[in-house]
Formats: C-alpha cells, sequence, structure tokens
C-alpha cells in the first residue's frame, strides 16, 4: 500500500507523475473527497469518496484484519468477511462518485 504508484496526467499536460499524497477535502453533506494533484499541472483527480458509511465500513475492515494476528481466530472466516466488506466497501464508495459526479454538485 505504500508503494508510490506512476500514472499518466491524461486530463492535463500528459505528462507521468508519482502519486505519493492523498489529500482530503471537505465537500459538504458528511462527504469527503480524497485526491492526488499532478505534480507537473497540479490538476486534480479524485482518488475515491468518503462519508460516514464509509468510514464505519472502514473500521469494521480493520476489526476484521487485526484477526489475522490473532493465532486462535478463524482466518478464512476472517478473509470471507474481509472480502465482503470490502466489496460493501466499494459499492458505497461507487454510489458516492456516482452522487456527487453524477449531479455534478451537492444540494441540500
Ligand atoms: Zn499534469
Amino acid at each position: 500500500m505504500s508503494n508510490p504508484q506512476t500514472t499518466t496526467c491524461d486530463a492535463g499536460c500528459n505528462q507521468q507523475f508519482t502519486v505519493d499524497q492523498f489529500t482530503t477535502e471537505r465537500i459538504g453533506n458528511g462527504v469527503d473527497k480524497i485526491y492526488f494533484a499532478c505534480t507537473h499541472c497540479n490538476h486534480k483527480y479524485a482518488a475515491f469518496y468518503s462519508d460516514i458509511g464509509v468510514r464505519r465500513l472502514q473500521a469494521k475492515i480493520r476489526r476484521v484484519q487485526q484477526k489475522f494476528a490473532n493465532p486462535h481466530a478463524d482466518h478464512a472466516k476472517a478473509a470471507r468477511q474481509e472480502t465482503e466488506i470490502q466489496q460493501q466497501i466499494k459499492e458505497r464508495m461507487d454510489a458516492l462518485r456516482l452522487k456527487v459526479e453524477g449531479e455534478g454538485g451537492l444540494n441540500g
């Protein structure tokens, strides 16, 4: 997860840059936009959106992942739960992105 990722600035200057930092921006209605910016032209790319529901699921997945450190825990079950919650997080983030970007802004 900590490995820097190289991407192309395809909506900006078309140069390659390394994504080494994510910035969180409050965009209202309890929604956070997590984005990274091109190091050349500073064009912003939304990585994902987060809200209380996403944060709750992320807390839940961290609890499940802690079971992997416990030799007495059921690791197969924990792995299944991890996959399940990851799917829920993805769906929620996708729905949030659609809500924020699809409507062209937030109203009320
Ligand atoms: Zn750029």
